[in-house]
């Protein structure tokens, strides 16, 4: 899967995603991931990329122009490498091969949840454009912007920690990159649910010991007393998702 990034802060992007699994995901060639610096894409001769918003008001507005080159020149990148691999493509590989959806990350947008992720890690590309400032010149979102993402309600400075965010959860549902494909799938909010609780070496900690029954070894009981406990947290944590829960089941 391919990741790219529209941003101002490239190393931001690239120092942030390369750690850890995102990072070990990127060397092993299963997910890629290429922040593209707006800048680059100015042709104001002190490289400004923003300006007074029309009309007045507090702050800078980035301007069209940049961007739209910026997302211009990344979409060329794609379709290049696309081409290149398309002799050895089938079918139905290349039904997937739509114009890449572009993403910016705005808290005016579709709040983000494990369902978007999933709907997303379906995709081969995905540009992902991060604001700054009071925000971006309207005229070139309506002109790129296929979904605007949210990663909750209230305001940052920028674009590229929300992007961070939804690469990672999304990059996690791409096979491979977790050790255990498993794993992803009966994490919370699978079902509805959240996750039970998890234990390790050693069997007691300061007087408190794991449950009884994840050392018996049978494997029935223990999957009971997971799906228990999840059912029991989520009523207790997150009673809009247990009633979606009982929604689903007829409880
Ligand atoms: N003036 C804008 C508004 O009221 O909607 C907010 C601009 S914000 C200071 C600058 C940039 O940060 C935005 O363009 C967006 O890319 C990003 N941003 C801020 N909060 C966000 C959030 N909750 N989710 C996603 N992106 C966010």
């Amino acid at each position: 899967m391919h990741f790219h990034i529209l941003t101002l802060f490239p190393e931001m992007m690239m120092q942030g995603l390369s750690t850890s699994i995102t990072g070990r995901a990127m060397d092993k060639g299963i997910i890629d991931i290429e922040a593209t610096n707006i800048r680059d894409f100015t042709k104001e001769k002190h490289g400004h990329v923003d300006d007074y918003p029309y009309g007045g008001g507090a702050g800078m507005v980035m301007q069209a122009e940049p961007i739209y080159l910026a997302h211009q020149h990344v979409v060329e990148g794609i379709e290049q490498r696309r081409a290149l691999c398309n002799e050895q493509e089938n079918e139905e590989l290349s039904e997937k091969k739509k114009t890449p959806r572009v993403i910016y990350m705005t808290p005016q947008g579709r709040v983000f949840n494990q369902e978007i992720a999933q709907e997303l890690a379906k995709e081969e590309d995905l540009i992902f454009l991060c604001g700054h400032y009071e925000g971006i010149d309207e005229r070139v979102l309506d002109m790129i912007v296929t979904d605007n993402i949210s990663i909750g309600d209230y305001v940052l400075t920028g674009g590229e920690l929300p992007a961070m965010v939804v690469i990672d959860a999304v990059s996690r549902l791409v096979p491979g990159v977790l050790n255990n494909d498993v794993s992803a799938e009966f994490e919370s909010f699978h079902d509805n649910l959240l996750e039970y609780p998890q234990y390790t070496r050693p069997e007691e900690f300061m007087g408190r010991k794991v449950p009884e029954v994840l050392l018996s070894g049978h494997h029935k009981n223990i999957e009971a007393w997971r799906l228990e406990k999840s059912i029991e947290r989520t009523k207790e944590r997150r009673p809009d998702l247990y009633e979606k829960y009982c929604k689903d089941h007829n409880k």
